[in-house]
């Protein structure tokens, strides 16, 4: 048996207002000539965010486009353009949700490894440590901020940069910056934790390093979407430790059935991870029959719509498509299903199931 040794976050501060610590955080990172880059979500361009960000000299701030998630060409042309410009920089900063985040981790990663990102998506393949980088989101649910992937599409996979050199080296966890998140947005993205912590907590993989973290951040969550009535800063401070918590989870055990087929889903019809693993959960009382019995109630209670029938009309190529990418995440499976999961899921049984999204 070996235990896998894994790669932390190295500085982290929490707290309403932290915000205004990234001043002093990031002086000790500066070199001289070099700019401290920002990558901004670009709901914020224009919002009151951006005055408090603490340019210095040469700082860029760059607003990046995530309506689609991440690819990996977008990445090389941001990392490139920078490369042209100041030959490297001192640090990237990623502001916004998990999309942002994990933007600014491959960017970071890009400046010192040469080619494209798209060569290093897998595990372990990059060379190189990154140039400093840190995470600040804006959201919270995707575990982003402590994991050690950074997630992009690619020209024939989805898969992410794992690897020792990706998590941050400094994070700052403010939840006054998620307070404006719009209710669906805010639900599905929180759900990711919550489908985290569920995956993780009835997994095979389960250890009480992860079952620790996981039942935690599962009790979060159930405070902001089961227990109470409205949303105020409580739900928002409680929702942003229980994604540190779902993301530490899941450091140390796997995801499960809702992200095998959301990879899918995501990979053939562009569905964004949030609301593709609500659409799956939606259909899994075959594998977690209390969680989605909860999640539904939480659907119901928050007043979020779980769109239906997006396979429907889809060719015989097409589904084969998900399912292919689906059955290719064997430690998803192997997790939720055990060893044998190839007898327990089959490529017709996958085929029922996309059926029903
Ligand atoms: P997101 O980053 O894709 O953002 C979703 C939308 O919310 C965007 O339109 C964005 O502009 C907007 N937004 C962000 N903050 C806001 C705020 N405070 N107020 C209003 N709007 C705001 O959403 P997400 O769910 O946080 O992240 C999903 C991404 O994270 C996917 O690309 C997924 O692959 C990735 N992911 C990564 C990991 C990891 O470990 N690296 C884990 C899970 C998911
Ligand atoms: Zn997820």
């Amino acid at each position: 048996m070996k235990f896998r040794n894994f790669k932390m976050v190295s500085y982290v501060v929490y707290g309403r207002g932290s915000f205004n610590q990234l001043d002093e955080i990031l002086a000790p990172q500066r070199r001289k000539g070099l700019p401290m880059v920002f990558l901004v979500d670009h709901f914020f361009e224009g919002k009151p965010l951006v005055n408090r960000i603490p340019l210095r000299d040469n700082d860029v701030v760059i607003y990046v486009d995530v309506t689609y998630e991440p690819k990996t060409s977008y990445v090389d042309q941001l990392a490139t353009g920078l490369k042209q410009e100041f030959g490297t920089v001192s640090g990237v900063i990623g502001i916004g949700g998990g999309s942002a985040m994990d933007l600014a981790k491959a960017v970071s990663l890009m400046i010192n490894n040469p080619g494209s990102a798209a060569d290093y998506q897998g595990w372990d393949l990059v060379k190189n440590p990154g140039v400093y980088k840190a995470g600040i989101p804006t959201l919270s649910g995707t575990g982003a901020e402590v994991s050690r992937t950074t997630v992009l599409t690619g020209p024939t996979r989805k898969l992410g940069m794992n690897s020792d050199f990706t998590p941050f080296d400094q994070i700052v966890l403010d939840p006054e910056l998620t307070a404006n998140a719009p209710v669906n947005q805010r639900f599905y993205t929180g759900m990711d934790c919550y489908i985290h912590c569920i995956e993780s907590l009835e997994g095979t993989y389960l250890n009480e390093f992860s079952k620790s973290y996981g039942e935690k951040a599962l009790q979060l969550c159930q405070k902001v979407f089961v227990e109470k009535d409205h949303w105020d800063e409580a739900s928002d401070d409680m929702l942003m430790m229980a994604s540190y918590a779902g993301g530490m989870s899941i450091a140390y055990s796997q995801v499960g059935v809702a992200h095998a087929v959301s990879y899918g889903l995501s990979y053939l019809l562009g569905t964004k991870h949030g609301i593709g693993n609500c659409i799956v959960m939606d259909q899994l009382e075959e594998y977690y029959p209390a969680g989605v019995k909860e999640f539904k109630y939480m659907v119901e209670k928050n007043k979020i719509d779980i769109p239906k029938g997006i396979c429907k009309g889809l060719s015989d190529e097409q589904f084969d498509k998900m399912i292919d990418v689906s059955m290719g995440m064997k430690p998803l499976w192997e997790n939720a299903l055990g060893k044998d999961w190839e007898k327990i899921m089959t490529r017709d049984k996958l085929r029922r199931l996309y059926e029903k999204l």
